[in-house]
Parts: structure tokens; sequence; C-alpha cells
């Protein structure tokens, strides 16, 4: 099969991904610069990982640049968007994947590992959202494609907070949907299952095996297959689709 990205042109969009500098983030900042976009590529503290990612596009002919904030912070957030949108005119396609996980069981779980978890992934969609939609609303066009999580679908056991903050965030992307539509916004969520690499590194090899089991395709996914949902949501072949959650995690939850 082509390389999803020979099939799409995003040619003169500017896009921003959240924790574009590893893992998820770093593949879809990579499919959407070889499909055309100026990708900026946000990181929090990896440097040295965000530079690699934008040498990577580089590489591949595309263009973009980095940008350091914290999604936590609305001011932050709020500059570097401003930032951007004096250097670009305009953000075509924001997707919200900055995200961490702080697993424990309930009665041990810490209230930082609460509220940080609660503040990454889903506060700082909304300090983001806010921000680029004011953009998006006065150019009538845009894409917001937000990361789930299968935990946030159907629970996952020592992860209350991160499963809390990924079923927040189907929410939120539906009522943001409905917000903005009128304004030919679209908004929708990508939900990954296992995917190899990134957070589902702290998994040891007899988890990931007993995860591997219960999946119908029999294979954790890899962060080329969820990238590949978000082009095709950023893409003019998805022009009538907003509110939707994409599943992408091989069967593991219908
Ligand atoms: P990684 O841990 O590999 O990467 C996380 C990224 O988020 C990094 O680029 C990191 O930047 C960035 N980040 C974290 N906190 C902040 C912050 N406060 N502000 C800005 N950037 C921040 O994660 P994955 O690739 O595994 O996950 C990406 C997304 O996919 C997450 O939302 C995750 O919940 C979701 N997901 C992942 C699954 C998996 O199996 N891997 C399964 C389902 C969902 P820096 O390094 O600079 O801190």
């Amino acid at each position: 099969m082509a390389h999803p990205s020979s099939m799409i042109s995003l040619q003169g969009q500017t896009a921003l991904v959240t924790g574009g500098s590893r893992g998820i983030g770093s593949a879809v900042c990579s499919m959407l610069a070889s499909s055309g976009a100026f990708v900026v590529v946000n990181y929090r503290s990896s440097e040295a990982s965000a530079q690699d990612v934008m040498a990577g596009i580089k590489d591949l002919g595309g263009d973009g640049k980095i940008a350091r904030f914290d999604v936590c912070s609305g001011d932050e957030v709020d500059r570097a968007t401003a930032e951007i949108i004096q250097d670009r005119g305009k953000i075509d396609i924001l997707v919200n994947n900055a995200g961490i996980s702080r697993d424990g069981l309930i009665g041990r779980m810490k209230d930082q590992d609460w509220n940080d978890v609660l503040s990454t992934n889903l506060s700082g969609v909304f300090h983001i959202c806010r921000s680029v939609s004011k953009s998006m609303i006065r150019n009538r066009k845009g894409r917001i494609i937000n990361i789930s999580s299968t935990a946030g679908e159907a629970g996952n056991p020592g992860q209350v907070n991160y499963s809390a903050a990924k079923a927040g965030l189907i929410g939120f992307t539906k009522a943001l949907a409905r917000e903005l539509a009128p304004r030919n916004i679209l908004v929708n969520s990508v939900s990954p299952g296992i995917i190899s690499g990134g957070l589902s590194d702290q998994l040891t090899e007899d988890q990931l095996e007993a995860i591997r089991a219960h999946v119908p395709l029999r294979r954790t996914g890899t962060s080329d297959d969820v990238a590949a949902a978000v082009l095709f949501l950023s893409s003019g072949m998805a022009d009538y689709i907003t509110g939707q959650v994409i599943r992408v995690n091989g069967g593991l939850y219908m």
C-alpha cells in the first residue's frame, strides 16, 4: 500500500502538535509534514528530541519549527500560540497529543499524581483549544484532534487519574465539536490501544504479552498506526466527520 502521506496533501496548512518530541507525537509530526503541512513541534523538556524530530522532517523535504511550552500553563500556551499565529497567519490543524501517566492504586495515589495527570491530559487541552479556536473561528476553518485512550473508554485498574482524564477528553471533544461545527471547525478524538514505545514502555514484557493475547489483531500498535488516523482526520477525506472517537486499538475495545 502507498504510504498514507503520499495520498493526502496538506500543502499550505500549518499544524501544531503538542508533545511532538517523542512517541506517537513525533510520528504524527512526520506524517503531517510528509503530506506538506508546516509542522510546529511542541515539547516541554526534551529539546534534543524535538530537534531530532525537526531534523527528520527537514530530511524528508518537509518544513516546520519547534516550540517549547507547558500545556499546563494557560499563559505559556497563549503566548506560544500567539507567536505561531503571528508568524504563520493561522493554525489549521491542532493535534492535542501531550500526555502523561502517573499510575497507582487509588488508596495510595498522591494528590499530585491525580492533579498532574488531570492538569496535563485534560486542562492542557482546554488551554490550547481556548487559545487556538479563536483564530480558527476567524478563518472559518480548522481541525482539532484529541488523543484519548482505550483507558478512557474501558477503564484500567491503577489508572483512575488517567482514565478519568481521557474519558473527560472524549466528552470535551463532543461538546467542542457541537460548539464549533457551525464555524466549519471539526473536532474528533483518536483513541489508541496499546502502542509500542512511549507511555507503554512502563509495562513489563510479561504484561505486554498478556495484553497482546487480548488484542484480536494479536499485536501492539505502532505510532504510525495512530498517526495515519490523525492524518486522515486532518485531511479533506474527513470533511463530514466531527465529534467522533476513532479507535486505533487492534480490536482491543469495540
Ligand atoms: P510519550 O511519553 O512518548 O510522549 C509524551 C509527549 O508529551 C512528549 O513529547 C512530552 O514532551 C509531551 N509532554 C508531556 N507533558 C507535557 C506538557 N505539560 N507540555 C507539553 N508537552 C508535554 O507518550 P506517548 O507517545 O506514549 O503518548 C502520546 C499520547 O498518546 C498521550 O496523550 C497518551 O496518553 C496517548 N496514548 C498513548 C498510548 C501508548 O500506548 N503509548 C495508548 C493510548 C493513548 P517532553 O518529553 O518534552 O516532556
